[in-house]
């Protein structure tokens, strides 16, 4: 690995959630990328005009926050609200804030970080230790049930919180209290102590990078011992088996990700983290192999990791089921924590495609418009349209179908709420003389790419509507860099124009390597025209069925837009016939009816047998996957059968 060495954990205007100290890539700070417009712009905008709120609200409504006081009047009992882990959504808040406080100087979002931050430090414990669900008058023991307690979960968010604080604003009580926090977990947790690992991973990523924030190696030094821990059956059996929390097979053994996804990613992200640290390049390359492994076997056409619902957990190979799809939205947004580390630490622009993929097709997915009420899990085929819970409830399931205020276990608003926060974080990087653009939206960048050299760009997009982006160069070195632009793995037939130029680029990255000029552009044509798209023919939930993708959008059908009287489970898709732009989303020609009249007694039939149906053709309207279920509850597939002669895949 070369040569990117960094040095500003402690940045008030670093602003990042991942600053490695070594790696290829160097991700941008808040000084130097501002989103300005277009589709993030308006989800970042959203999330701090409506989500915040909306969230300290409900952990106020349920006792959550109230847990602090409690522990801290000395008044807990057995009638401790909510689940083991609360504790960890108002840390996740607290991170959003501080980010939100970082982007855009909102005195309200600091506020709030202070506010909450003097209910949970009065909480915490002489010699460091903070948890309102163990510990105290009427509550188990600390560290008595490390399966399924989370207290170093809970932790491990609390460091990330104090992370966003420190970049954002610098030391203050919350970053105090997480030093107390984490030097207790490595009094407690450190080679002469309890050799022993947390049922859900997440202390060791708030290890690593509060270790990297403070230059502090024995957060660091904790932290890899952690990720080694695990694997060698530390943790007690449970029915499930040791797969379900990663203590199976040691990291650097496993072949592929198993068991709950939000944990194993978690963890798959934390020993990115140790392998950069240390410079541990057979760990790297493990979760690389894991990566690919599941990537090309055990993931959605969105993104979406996770298909088992019993525990929320990956599949087998090939194990994607559209209805049964869990793909938690917390595991997409662990996806794209994996794939930004590898990305830092290798360059390879792959994991920036599927950041991109899960991006728009996950994480977009589950908030509302409003920003108010959001999805758990995202299935790829809603059967029944969900019963929506009012907003005013809390929804007990996570597979309601349609989105809700809040969630018994409510741990993705709050992740959708610190992502959507620093969403330009990953928009681009900069390298030696080098500036690569990641995602597309309009924003302002001015990047360092060392030696006094600034680029300072514009972009201007309406992506990923639009497959047009405009780099208008507003500043740049008297000497020639590179600038780098991701060609998404779909967009074969791109182009880039310089001027009078026009040339070619395949899929991968358009280099632009010359001086560049104050007041030039240049300017990326992405084919954004609606294509068909095909599963893997070991995919057998979905053989014989057909997708839409347009660009990086995955398209769905909802029954709301099916002529009256018909379902669409009585939707084909002729594929002789390519999918058009068209109002209200993308039309597909097909055929809308019953194969037979006949309603059947027994829903199998000699295979011979072809009674004549009542089809008739029709056009179909597709919309973006991402905003599914807006116009209420709703039946939707994103896989859709083919006409017959169509039904070979690949
Ligand atoms: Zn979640």
């Amino acid at each position: 690995m070369t040569a990117h060495r960094t040095s500003t954990g402690t940045d008030p205007t670093g602003g990042r959630p991942v600053v490695p100290s070594l790696g290829r890539q160097r991700p941008l700070g808040l000084n130097e990328v501002q989103l300005t417009s277009g589709f993030w712009a308006t989800l970042q905008a959203t999330n701090a005009a409506a989500t915040f709120e909306h969230c300290e609200h409900w952990m106020e409504r349920l006792g959550w926050l109230a847990n602090f006081d409690r522990v801290a009047a000395g008044t807990t009992g057995p009638d401790r609200p909510g689940w083991s882990f609360s504790d960890s959504e108002v840390y996740k808040l607290i991170e959003a804030l501080s980010w939100e406080f970082g982007r855009s100087g909102n005195p309200a979002a600091d506020e709030a970080v202070r506010r909450l931050t003097a209910r949970i430090a009065p909480a915490q414990d002489p010699d460091g230790y903070l948890n309102t669900c163990y510990g105290h008058a009427h509550q188990q023991p600390r560290y008595s049930d490390l399966e399924m307690g989370h207290e170093l979960y809970c932790t491990g968010h609390l460091l990330q919180a104090a992370v966003a604080r420190l970049r954002t604003t610098g030391e203050d009580e919350l970053v105090r209290v997480a030093r107390r926090a984490a030097d207790h977990v490595c009094e407690t947790f450190g080679d002469d102590g309890l050799r022993a690992v947390c049922g859900h991973p997440e202390i060791e990523i708030g290890l690593a990078e509060l270790g990297r924030a403070l230059c502090e190696e024995r957060y660091l030094e904790q932290a890899r011992l952690f990720v080694d821990r695990r694997g060698h059956g530390t943790l007690r059996d449970i029915p499930l088996g040791r797969a379900y929390f990663q203590d199976d097979v040691p990291v650097r053994k496993a072949d592929t990700w198993r068991g709950h996804a939000v944990r194993a990613l978690y963890l798959a992200a934390a020993a990115v983290d140790v392998a950069v640290e240390y410079d541990d390049a057979s760990l790297l390359d493990a979760v690389r192999r894991q990566w690919a492994h599941a990537v090309a076997r055990q993931t959605y056409l969105t993104g979406g990791m996770g298909s088992r619902h019993q525990d929320e957990a990956f599949g087998a190979d090939w194990e994607l089921p559209p209805d049964r799809a869990y793909c938690e939205t917390c595991a997409g947004v662990a996806s794209v924590m994996v794939s930004w580390r590898l990305y830092l630490a290798t360059g390879d622009i792959r994991y920036a495609d599927l950041i991109e993929r899960t991006f728009l097709n996950v994480i977009a997915t589950s908030p509302r418009s409003d920003g108010r009420a959001f999805f758990y899990a995202n299935p790829l085929h809603q059967r029944v349209a969900g019963n929506w819970p009012g907003e005013d409830r809390v929804s007990l399931r996570a597979e309601s179908g349609a989105r809700a205020a809040w969630f018994d276990v409510s741990c993705c608003p709050t992740n959708v709420a610190r992502t959507l926060a620093t969403w330009h974080s990953y928009a681009a990087t900069a390298g030696e003389g080098e500036l690569t653009l990641l995602q597309y939206a309009g924003m302002r960048i001015s990047a360092d790419l060392g030696c006094g050299r600034t680029l300072g760009l514009e972009v201007a997009t309406s992506y990923p509507d639009d497959g047009l982006v405009v780099v208008r160069v507003r500043q740049a070195p008297a000497e020639a860099v590179a600038l780098r632009l991701r060609v998404p793995s779909w967009a074969h037939g791109a182009m880039l124009e310089e001027g009078e130029r026009r040339h070619d680029v395949a899929p991968g990255t358009a280099v632009v390597d010359r001086e560049l000029v104050p007041g030039e552009e240049i300017r990326l044509h992405l084919p954004v025209t609606p294509r068909f798209t095909r599963p893997d023919r070991r995919v057998d939930a979905v053989r014989g069925c057909v997708a839409v993708e347009r660009g990086p959008l995955v398209f769905c059908a909802e029954s709301v837009d099916l002529p009256p009287g018909t379902r669409l489970d009585d939707v084909t898709v002729d594929t002789s016939h390519a999918p058009m732009d068209g109002d209200g989303g993308v039309l597909v020609r097909g055929l809308v009816g019953p194969e037979t009249d006949a309603e059947p007694s027994w829903p199998y039939a000699a295979a011979a047998d072809g009674a004549p149906g009542c089809a008739e053709a029709a056009e179909i309207v597709l919309v973006p996957y991402h905003r599914w279920a807006e116009r209420g509850p709703s039946e939707m597939r994103v896989w859709l059968p083919a006409t017959a002669r169509d039904r070979t895949t690949r």
